[in-house]
């Protein structure tokens, strides 16, 4: 904390990885010796450059722009660009680090990194968006290259960010590479990679309910958030036979007691992906519940699945969840629960897959994306559905393998230490580099 003041998220990040992650090293001390965690915690480099633009009314404007390049133990530096006005160093670190461990879950050659800027798309016209994106990747693409650094979206960085994002690397680069996932299918991009996070999330819920001898058939099910992760969460669990009963952004929750079906939901994602409005319009269409300001935690469950942003789920939350009987939290979002929030949901037993290993299918493939970028062709959508399916049970696996507390399956433990060893190995391997 001396060497990091003022970056509670990142230090909230790394609380949560040495609590499962001391006890291992003390056990096994050749980590220790050679400093591995406190190298884990410092990025490799982190840059920070001005990006001016020109709003539509001919006025410059400046954001700034970040690239942190954490670890590249195992891969190239990957991860998703974040464009929110809440964006900073501590929020780009925490997701970095984390980064860390669900590439290394993967089982995919990926290193960790996270970039993003406090450029805020909301209310800006498609030209404004544009001329940020390319005065953004303008600087960027000093520090990015298909084998070095590979980013992707994240909040506020969709299939339109990407796109342009692209364009401009290719001019400036001269080259055609995929030196960015989440591109279009018609410039390198991978199918399923929309869907992949979101139904990832799904799959990994679905993986710790059959190894507890259930499923999300018939189940009631809350998930916050409405944008990508979301949607696509909801998507798949639909497919599995679930009902999700709510949905949200930053102004509210809706309740749908009749569930949020295909046709609804095609709705949804109209609304926020072009439209780009409020969710409050869906409790108008359908004539249900909005409630603003607040969210969807305190609504009754079988399942919950955090998909909208940090620290959405608190203490408060959790007992709510756990009073109403909800019997597992997978998180599609990145450290949406609170520390003190986890501790209550273990406490009670609930399944809670953290976001680290819930989350992992959206970079996972992106990892796919990758390598069919570098072989030129692609792989069909089935193809893909099944090693998404794959990669998102190997996971629950490796959290299986090393996640038993008594008898209670801690799955942060588990996804804690099975992505600390690979990468740890390989800096192991590296002597003091
Ligand atoms: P989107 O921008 O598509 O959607 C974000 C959603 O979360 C919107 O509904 C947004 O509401 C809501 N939201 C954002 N910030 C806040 C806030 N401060 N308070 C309340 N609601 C908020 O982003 P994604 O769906 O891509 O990302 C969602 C989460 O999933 C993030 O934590 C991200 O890091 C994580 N994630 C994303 C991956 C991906 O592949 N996209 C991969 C792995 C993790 P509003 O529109 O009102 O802002």
């Amino acid at each position: 904390k001396k060497r990091t003041p003022g970056e509670p998220e990142f230090h909230q990040a790394v609380y949560e990885v040495a609590e499962s992650v001391i006890p291992f090293i003390l056990e096994n001390p050749k980590y220790q010796q050679a400093g591995i965690i406190q190298r884990m915690t410092e990025p490799d480099r982190t840059v920070i450059f001005r990006v001016n633009w020109e709003d539509d009314a001919g006025n410059i404007r400046v954001n700034r722009g970040y690239r942190v390049q954490f670890n590249n133990s195992i891969g190239p530096y990957k991860g998703g660009l974040r464009f929110h006005p809440s964006v900073n160093l501590s929020i780009l670190k925490f997701l970095g680090f984390e980064q860390t461990f669900k590439n290394s879950l993967t089982t995919l050659p990926m290193g960790a990194g996270k970039g993003g800027s406090d450029f805020n798309p909301k209310g800006k016209s498609d030209r404004e968006v544009m001329r940020f994106c390319q005065a953004f990747m303008t600087e960027l693409y000093h520090h990015i290259g298909a084998n070095t650094d590979v980013p992707a979206g994240d909040i506020g960085v969709g299939a339109r960010e990407i796109s342009y994002m692209f364009g401009q690397y290719k001019r400036l680069a001269h080259e055609f590479t995929g030196v960015l996932t989440g591109k279009a299918l018609e410039f390198g991009g991978s199918l399923i990679r929309t869907e992949a996070t979101g139904y990832g999330n799904a799959f990994f819920m679905e993986e710790m309910l059959k190894h507890h001898g259930d499923s999300i058939a018939g189940k009631t099910c809350v998930v916050s958030g409405s944008g990508n992760v979301a949607t696509y969460c909801t998507q798949k669990i639909n497919h599995l036979g679930g009902k999700v009963v709510t949905m949200s952004d930053s102004s509210g929750f809706i309740y749908d007691p009749d569930g949020i079906d295909a046709e609804k939901l095609a709705f949804i994602i109209e609304l926020k992906t072009v439209k780009r409005g409020r969710i409050a319009e869906y409790a108008e269409k359908y004539g249900c519940e909005f409630h603003a300001g607040k969210r969807p935690w305190e609504v009754k469950c079988d399942l919950a699945f955090p998909c909208a942003t940090q620290n959405e789920l608190d203490a408060d939350d959790a007992k709510a969840l756990v009073a109403n009987g909800c019997k597992a939290v997978s998180e599609g979002a990145n450290m949406p629960t609170t520390v003190e929030a986890i501790h209550v949901l273990q406490a009670a037993k609930l399944l809670y897959g953290p976001g680290k290993a819930a989350n992992a299918g959206g970079v996972a493939v992106s990892g796919l994306e990758m390598s069919q970028n570098s072989l030129r062709m692609s792989w069909t959508e089935e193809d893909l559905e099944q090693k998404l399916k794959d990669i998102m049970t190997g996971i629950h696996a490796q959290c299986a393998k090393h996640g038993d507390d008594d008898g209670y399956m801690n799955y942060v433990k588990g996804a804690n230490i099975a992505g600390f060893i690979k990468v740890a190995d390989a800096m192991l391997a590296y002597g003091v580099a």
